[in-house]
């Protein structure tokens, strides 16, 4: 600052011009005289009055640090005071209180005036009100925070929590938030509200909405804003006023959460200990966080929405088979033993047939109702398995299976009612067991279905064994697997390419490696096949190495000609996935080939992070570093690792083609939808498999799905093939 002022002005003559100059400021400008006990201030401006909320004669006369309060930073006031007794300028942010005591964040210049001697004679003051901006960066910080939290599947309420804390660090101490969301029977649900007294919280829980159902409940009835100054007087309140002002609970001022076509999705309050009423700039404020909460809340829905899509059977409210296989999944962890068994009424078509498609899920319904009625163990599982069958699991010793079945068998004597008509079913019922031993869920099951094949094949009820030795299954396996060596050995297997195309302009963005295996001795073995072979025999690396070195051969013969380089997406079963030298050798070989990593990307399917999780989220950070992309392969097959999925670093979801190919069915599409939607929410791209028709690809180009594979476009096709395809398509 300039301080050219004549060496003869007097002290005094000096804070005269020292005042002038405050006059003309339009922010608050103080002067503070350090010769005197506590360096009081000795001028104050019109601005900072306005700012503090103080009278003049108020502080003339006091030192600066009344502006400080509870939650001013002591750092700050440390520098602070250090700076000041060394008589070095200041410029620093910190958070002061006006009179009334609600905070302010106070941008503030300190700069000593010294004559000639280098005498300190004032400080001079200067002071901006940062608190918009202090809010705006707040605000998006929370908002980064709740990004993240939704990626990694962080509970709705924490996530509302933080900006229930956002909200009461800008109000005066003592200031309460609270986010209460309609549930149902437009009954108030308290969703965060961690400073209010646990005991409030219990009386406002259920309240039903309405006029007079105190600030929230009538803002959530009105859908608008309700600025309750007093509890006590006001009407609003009259109902439940007695449950906050024991807990000094004074004023509320309650705005509602609405959705753009305007549903309301709750209302978010806030409380002071003193009758309040609210500037324009704290209502300005609260609005700006109501975006915040009605992402936090739909994103949550979301969620909730895709586990009951994928878990539950609507039609008859069973689980379904996705359930049944995890939880099937988990039995075997525990190594635990007892039968599975799949239940068909025979007469299964003829009911919907002559009665409609409801009066078959009502069978299946009550199906299931009696097979609950009759195993009634801790592990069981029924759950629906196909249109027509019921698949249950029940945890019991070998030797006790056969009188089991004969007892669920027995569930069929009854007639059910269907409407108003009463029939009689002939059920037909495929059993295997499992022992400690046993690990494959889908396996199993498979077992029990052939079972149920060999049931169907008689008459009248019947129930089928499993034997293992009758399953060709098996001895075909056994054929392919000692044919599997030598053709590693041998090097048999080749890689077709299948292009994944950009849905809206059928542009070629990159491939996808798919093994393929020519036996000279069995003739063509598709990959369905030799791939669960491979993985069952422990073989399944070599093979998916032979696929690499093809694809980055490919790569860079192309890269060799000059030719555009396009990313490949290789398959990487979780064996090898798992291998303590994957990473060395994927990187190592690609570096061998000279080929940069962006080529080469790593499709695994979701049941990854089932395996070990936190070794797999490793292994992906390394990929990640490595410069490798990866996608989660067969998405929607396996739902209980969704939570786990958003913390791997995936930039790709493929959605299982059995969903694209089940789009006509509603809750199908409604999977889909919302896979596309969540993979939107977290910054990934969706890629829909088995595209067959120009349907499929309207349908998921209106959801806004961006890449697709599939018939409709190319088949997957051999290297030379690709060459061609490219080079007409320049
Ligand atoms: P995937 O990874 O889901 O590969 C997609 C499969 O869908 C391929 O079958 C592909 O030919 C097929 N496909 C693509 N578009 C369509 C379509 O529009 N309609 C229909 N009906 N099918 C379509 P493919 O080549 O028979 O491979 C089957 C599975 O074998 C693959 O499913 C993958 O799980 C596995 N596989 C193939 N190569 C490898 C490999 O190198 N390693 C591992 N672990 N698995 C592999
Ligand atoms: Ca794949
Ligand atoms: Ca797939």
């Amino acid at each position: 600052m300039q301080t050219n002022y004549p060496k003869e002005l007097s002290k005094e003559k000096l804070l005269a011009w020292l005042r002038r100059l405050g006059e003309q400021y339009h922010t608050s400008f103080v002067v503070s005289d350090p010769e005197l006990p506590d360096n009081p201030l000795v001028y104050i401006n019109d601005a900072f009055i306005q700012m503090s909320g103080y009278q003049r004669d108020e502080l003339i006369g006091k030192n600066c640090r009344f502006l400080q309060g509870p939650d001013t930073d002591m750092d700050t006031i440390n520098s602070l005071k250090f700076k000041m007794d060394n008589e070095m300028p200041i410029h620093t942010e910190l958070l002061n209180y006006r009179k009334d005591g609600t905070p302010y964040w106070n941008e503030l210049v300190i700069q000593p005036l010294k004559d000639e001697t280098g005498t300190l004679l004032f400080y001079i003051g200067l002071q901006i009100d940062v608190t918009n901006r202090k809010q705006t960066e707040s605000i998006f910080i929370v908002q980064q925070e709740i990004y993240q939290g939704i990626n990694k599947g962080y509970a709705l309420t924490s996530l509302l929590q933080k900006i229930c804390d956002l909200a009461e660090s800008f109000f005066q101490q003592g200031t309460k938030c609270s986010i209460l969301l309609v549930g149902e029977e437009d009954r108030m649900v308290v969703a965060a509200a961690k400073s209010l007294p646990i005991e409030y919280n219990k009386a406002i829980h259920g309240m039903k909405i309405g006029l007079n159902a105190g600030s929230c409940g009538t803002a959530a009835y009105l859908k608008k804003p309700v600025i309750v100054t007093d509890i006590s007087t006001d009407p609003l309140w009259a109902d439940y006023k007695e449950f906050a002002l024991p807990y000094n609970l004074r004023a509320c001022w309650s705005i509602p959460i609405l959705t753009s076509d305007q549903q309301i999705l709750g209302t978010f309050a806030t409380y002071f200990s003193t009758i309040n009423k609210p500037r324009a700039v704290d209502l300005e404020f609260i609005q700006r966080l109501i975006p915040l909460i009605s992402l936090a809340v739909k994103n949550a829905k979301n969620q909730d929405e895709i586990l009951r899509l994928a878990y539950i059977d609507s039609d008859t409210d069973l689980p379904n088979r996705h359930f049944f296989t995890n939880e099937l999944k988990e039995i075997l962890i525990e190594r635990k033993i007892g039968c599975i068994a799949i239940l068909e009424p025979s007469e299964f078509a003829k009911i919907v047939d002559i009665y409609g498609r409801h009066a078959g899920d009502d069978l299946i319904k009550q199906l299931g109702q009696r097979i609950r009625r009759r195993c009634k163990g801790t592990h069981d599982v029924i759950a629906r398995f196909a249109s027509s069958a019921i698949i249950f699991v029940h945890v019991l010793p070998p030797r006790d299976v056969e009188s089991f079945a004969n007892k669920v068998a027995q569930i069929a004597t009854d007639p059910f009612v269907l409407g108003d008509t009463e029939v009689f079913v002939t059920l037909k019922m495929g059993v295997t067991t499992f022992t400690k031993q046993d690990d494959s869920a889908d396996e199993l099951i498979r077992y029990a279905d052939t079972a149920l094949s060999d049931a169907k094949k008689r008459l009248g009820n019947s129930i089928s064994y499993f034997e293992s030795t009758q399953d060709v299954a098996t001895k075909h396996e056994m054929t392919i697997s000692n044919h599997l060596s030598h053709a590693i050995q041998r090097q048999e297997f080749d890689v077709n390419l299948q292009p994944k195309v950009n849905l809206l302009t059928g542009e070629i963005t990159s491939f996808e490696a798919l093994a393929r295996w020519i036996s000279p001795n069995l003739g063509i073995i598709p990959p369905s096949v030799f791939i669960q072979v491979a993985e069952n025999s422990g073989k399944i690396r070599s093979i998916e190495m032979q696929v690499l070195h093809k694809v980055l051969k490919w790569l860079s013969s192309r890269k060799a000609k000059g030719q555009k380089l396009y990313q490949v997406a290789i398959n990487v079963s979780t064996d090898h996935f798992f291998h303590s030298s994957f990473i060395n050798d994927l990187v190592n070989t690609v570096k061998d080939y000279k080929i940069d990593p962006q080529y080469i990307r790593v499709e695994i399917t979701e049941s990854i992070g089932l395996v070990d999780f936190e070794l797999a989220k490793l292994i992906f950070e390394q990929l990640q570093l490595a410069g490798f992309e990866s996608s989660v392969d067969d998405f929607g097959m396996g739902f209980s690792s969704l939570s786990y999925i958003q913390q791997l670093s995936f930039s790709e979801i493929k959605i299982d083609r059995s969903f694209i190919s089940k789009m006509d069915n509603e809750g199908t599409l409604a999977i889909v939808r919302t896979i596309v939607q969540l993979a939107n929410n977290l910054n990934m791209e969706s890629i829909a498999e088995g595209i067959e028709t120009i349907e499929q690809l309207t349908i998921l180009r209106s959801m806004g799905c961006q890449s697709g594979q599939g018939f409709y476009f190319y088949k997957p096709m051999p290297l030379h093939e690709v060459d061609e395809l490219l080079r007409l398509q320049l």
